[in-house]
């Protein structure tokens, strides 16, 4: 019997797993897939989230195959505004006043390499969940290989579509955009066009988040179009779309493209009994602003201290329940809502007129003004919530 099975490798479950693993627990993940998977999905690692990467001793190797990055433009096409600023201001309040700029394959590898190091980690891809019961003693999980695996805790951190979710019979309540969001990795001299690292094209067609996300010059173009349009045919309407998104001289490369149904969704608690939900398994959000897998992160953090406490020195399982609804309150009330806010002052220019003027009052405030800067980065912050065990102990 394993302490804890964490079901699916994406980075929320190799996350989760590599802290529980290095607290002790007997840990197995399993995945359903033969490897990571590497589809272009989040790139960004906010600066509130490196904390808690540098606790499991992984932040130091995710800057190095990645970058770190300070710097934010925000494009506004109607007036043809450029309004920048960076993160210095938050040099003094933090130890890594930065971002850092990966495809999160990356950093599960990354986690993934550390378990392996570990005698009492273990990692199987091709495990496919299929079916979950649980009683008093612990959790039953039924794979595609039809083994049966044991665990007295599970986490289910199998992603939007989440089995352990739905065998769970909960909910996952929200809606669906109407819109398709393209990411599109390519090579193209986004800096010939004085774009920054991370820029946001706000504008109600052509908007796009276009952020530089690795060292040897590539980057991704996110944009969206009406889902209504045959999915099967994305990649065929990507160079008309670039004609009216690169904006550089020298043609361009396309390193990879996905296509991606968008969901503001929520699971109607994150914990039943001895199993958790975690990352995209418990919400979804547009990834406008990138507060998806930073979310997903934060869940993880202090997750993982809580079922260490729980599993390992007898702490009572209601901590978890603390945990949870610390969790899905954040989602509701802090992730959805702002990434909504973001995607329609992108993607929809607030519809052009006087909102759009007054959410742009805010971002020129926001470059002008360090406190209005520091206040307003803090938002990322305030998505981390403590793991319930360590305030008890503090
Ligand atoms: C275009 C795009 C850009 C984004 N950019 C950002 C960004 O910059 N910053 C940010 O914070 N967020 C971003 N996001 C959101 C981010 O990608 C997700 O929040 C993140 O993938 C969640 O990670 P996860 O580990 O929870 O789930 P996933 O990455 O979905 O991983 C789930 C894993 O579980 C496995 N699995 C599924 N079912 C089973 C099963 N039954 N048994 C075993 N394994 C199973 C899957 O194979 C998968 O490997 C972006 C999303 C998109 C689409």
């Amino acid at each position: 019997m394993y302490d804890v099975i964490v079901v699916g490798g994406g980075p929320t479950g190799f996350v989760t797993a590599l802290g529980l693993a290095q607290a002790g627990a007997d840990v197995l993940l399993i995945e359903a897939g033969e490897a990571i998977i590497d589809s272009p999905r989040a790139a960004v690692y906010h600066w509130s989230v490196l904390d808690g990467l540098e606790r499991l001793g992984i932040r130091e190797e995710a800057q190095r195959i990645g970058f770190a990055k300070r710097d934010y433009l925000w494009l506004v096409r109607k007036t043809g505004e450029r309004i920048a600023y960076d993160l210095s201001v938050l040099e003094g309040t933090t130890a890594f006043p930065y971002n850092i700029h990966l495809g999160q394959d990356r950093l599960a590898g990354l986690a993934r390499d550390r378990l392996a190091l570990l005698p009492n980690a273990e990692v199987r891809f091709g495990t496919r969940l299929r079916q979950l019961t649980q009683d008093a003693g612990g959790v039953t999980l039924t794979t595609s290989n039809g083994e049966e695996l044991r665990a007295r805790w599970v986490v289910g951190a199998d992603g939007a579509g989440s089995t352990v979710r739905k065998e769970l019979g909960l909910g996952f309540d929200g809606m669906t955009w109407p819109e398709r969001f393209v990411a599109t990795n390519l090579y193209h001299p986004f800096e010939s066009a004085d774009y920054g690292l991370s820029t946001m094209v706000i504008d109600d067609r052509w908007g796009a988040v276009i952020v530089k996300i690795a060292p040897d010059g590539l980057w991704r173009c996110t944009y969206m179009e009406d889902a209504a349009l045959p999915e099967a045919s994305f990649l065929d309407r990507i160079p008309a779309a670039y004609e009216h998104l690169l904006p550089g001289d020298g043609g361009y490369r396309l390193d990879r493209a996905a296509p991606y149904k968008m969901h503001q969704r929520c699971a109607e608690t994150f914990r039943k009994g001895r199993v958790l939900l975690a990352g995209d398994a418990a919400h979804v959000t547009n990834p406008t602003g990138g507060f998806g897998l930073t979310t997903g992160l934060f869940d993880a953090f202090s997750l993982w201290p809580t079922l260490a406490a729980v599993v390992l020195e007898g702490a009572v399982p209601t901590l978890l329940d603390r945990w949870a609804e610390d969790r899905r309150r954040i989602y509701l009330e802090r992730t959805s809502p702002q990434a909504v806010a973001y995607k329609r002052f992108v993607f929809h220019a607030n519809g052009g007129g006087a909102e759009l003027e007054a959410a742009l009052q805010g971002m020129r405030a926001m470059a002008a003004d360090p406190d209005v800067r520091l206040q307003r980065l803090m938002f990322v912050k305030s998505l981390e919530t403590p793991s319930p065990a360590e305030v008890q102990m503090a």
